[in-house]
């Protein structure tokens, strides 16, 4: 039995315990959540049996999580720097990773990355049915339904905890892509196979249609779907389009669908966002998809400012799990530009980690507000250990205050002196 199906019968799993455990909550009213959708467990039967590491938690109540992209691409295939990439992700503090790798061997990419790390790992296995066809001298439109079937049971098989799967691209919204409106039609790579696929073959997305296939397998692995969102916008201008509202009506519908089989679902979304329609969509999706985790790229919330788009999807972030998202996926400062590097990477779990902590405190989440306030005390004794050793990041904090020491003995730093606030209170009596 699924998580869900045992959260709809009143058991309280191991897994909902570990995660109550973690996030200091009650574990009978987060079974309650997993029982309506609200939260979903990231887990796999392979991977996970009776161990706690690789689970994930994400929904409403529970710490708003932050996920790092990590894979190779066709020009850049070296396993060990997307596995120092994962390290620098897991050590920069992500909730999760998904390999999305595109160049060299797919599988032992997958097998490595499993083996490294204890984080729940997530993946888009139409990306491996695409990657399979070319290599046999094929184009997308010679992909079989059954291959990307496939491709999602060995992906079950080899433990990830989710699965993006693109299901809510379906043929009657080519006539829409097609008017020619969007500025940047569809940026999602799985968008595009599928899109291709049904233009050529005149058929529905095999996704779509082969719906119930794919929800047995992973009901079969207790593997949580995430329904991707093909059509986001790629463009400020495309926002909340037409396209993108049809699409997410879909996504509700399959929604509602596995969780009748049992399969925890969560909703992706966007994209690239104004900042004044966050709210609005958060809350549209919410509302469309009865409660289902949200989990949103960025979103970023300008188009002009490649290099820093780290910063430009974390303001997004914040905003939207603000408003009740439940997952952030990082965007990197080489987003648009290149595939990422370490730093990069780094980089960008940082600012979507910030952004995810800011959206906490709004969202009231108890622990993250104590974690400000003990800051701030420390901040007032100028208790420059205990600073360090609960800021986000240690290393770049001391760095910062070992580069421009003081000329007294260190109890204030070196942007007021001996003008210090807290030292003229503190002295003052
Ligand atoms: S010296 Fe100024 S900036 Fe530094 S801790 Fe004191 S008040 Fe803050």
């Amino acid at each position: 039995m699924t998580q869900l199906l045992k959260a709809r019968e009143g058991t309280i799993t191991e897994e909902m315990r570990h995660i109550a455990q973690d996030e200091g909550c009650d574990a009978e009213a987060l079974r309650k959540k997993v029982a309506e959708g609200k939260v979903v467990i990231c887990t796999n039967r392979h991977r996970n049996t009776g161990k706690t590491y690789g689970l994930l938690g994400v929904g409403q109540g529970l710490r708003t999580k932050v996920n790092a992209n990590i894979g190779t691409s066709q020009d850049y295939h070296l396993i060990e720097e997307e596995l120092d990439k994962l390290r620098a992700a897991e050590k920069a503090g992500a909730d999760a990773v998904m390999d999305l790798s595109t160049g060299g061997d797919l599988r032992e990419i997958r097998r490595r990355v499993m083996e490294e790390t204890t984080l729940s790992v997530g993946s888009v296995p139409i990306y491996e049915a695409v990657v399979e066809a070319a290599k046999g001298g094929n184009a997308i439109k010679d992909m079989k339904a059954g291959n990307m079937l496939e491709a999602v049971r060995r992906h079950c098989e080899d433990g990830v905890g989710f699965v993006t799967v693109h299901c809510g691209a379906t043929r009657g919204l080519l006539k829409l892509i097609n008017d020619g409106k969007r500025v940047c039609g569809v940026v999602s790579r799985g968008g595009v196979f599928l899109i291709e696929w049904m233009a050529f073959h005149k058929r529905e997305n095999p996704l779509y249609e082969n719906f119930d296939e794919l929800l047995d397998i992973l009901k079969e692995y207790d593997v949580t779907l995430s329904l991707g969102d093909a059509m986001r916008p790629g463009a400020l201008a495309d926002a909340f389009d037409s396209i993108q509202v049809h699409e997410l009506n879909v996504l509700a519908e399959l929604c509602v669908r596995a969780r009748e089989k049992g399969v925890q679902t969560i909703i992706e979304g966007p994209g690239h966002v104004p900042i004044n329609q966050i709210a609005s969509q958060v809350q549209l999706q919410k509302e469309l998809c009865h409660g289902a985790p949200f989990y949103v790229l960025g979103p970023i919330v300008t188009d002009v400012a490649p290099g820093y788009d780290h910063i430009t999807s974390a303001i997004g972030g914040a905003i939207a799990a603000s408003a009740g998202a439940d997952f952030l996926c990082y965007v990197t400062p080489s987003e648009h530009l290149s595939l990422p590097t370490v730093q990069d990477v780094w980089d960008g779990v940082m600012a979507t980690r910030i952004a995810a902590h800011a959206a906490d405190i709004a969202k009231g989440v108890n622990r993250a507000m104590e974690w400000d306030r003990t800051m701030s005390q420390m901040r007032r004794d100028r208790n420059w250990e205990g600073q360090f050793a609960i800021c986000i990041d240690r290393e770049r904090a001391e760095s910062f205050r070992a580069t421009r020491p003081t000329s007294d003995n260190g109890d204030v730093c070196s942007m007021c002196g001996t003008f210090c606030v807290f030292k003229v209170t503190d002295d003052a009596g």
